[in-house]
């Protein structure tokens, strides 16, 4: 399942950071996930849930913040926001397939909470 390799890679970075700088809890992380990628919030939520037990990351809430997924044409020069399908394919304006995908391919942590409590 995707959405399980993904928690355990934000559970790892997140403790890494954590313990970089000399905290052992973190208490929220919050992440960026574009609509492009297809993960889903419910079951990357669920797997972060079951995998933070026992990692500093343990009562740690997860932030997911989902970004649109936008496109650019080529052709008539217009940004444009995507729809519900995960790839933009063609330019609601000219018609164009010439369209580059602009945002929604984010996947990275924005924010992160630490303390040293025990
Ligand atoms: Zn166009």
């Amino acid at each position: 399942m995707h959405e399980v390799s993904i928690a355990s890679e934000l559970i790892r970075v997140a403790t890494l950071e954590c313990n970089k700088n000399g905290y052992n809890k973190i208490s929220s992380i919050k992440v960026a996930i574009g609509k492009a990628t297809g993960v889903m919030p419910d079951a990357l939520l669920f797997a972060f849930n079951v995998l933070k037990e026992g990692t500093a990351a343990e009562s740690a809430i997860l932030v997911i913040e989902e970004i649109p997924i936008k496109g650019f044409c080529e052709k008539c020069k217009k940004e444009f926001e995507g729809n519900n399908s995960y790839i933009v394919f063609q330019c609601p304006f000219c018609e164009s397939f010439s369209v580059n995908v602009v945002s929604g391919k984010e996947l990275n942590i924005i924010e992160m909470e630490v303390s040293d409590e025990n």
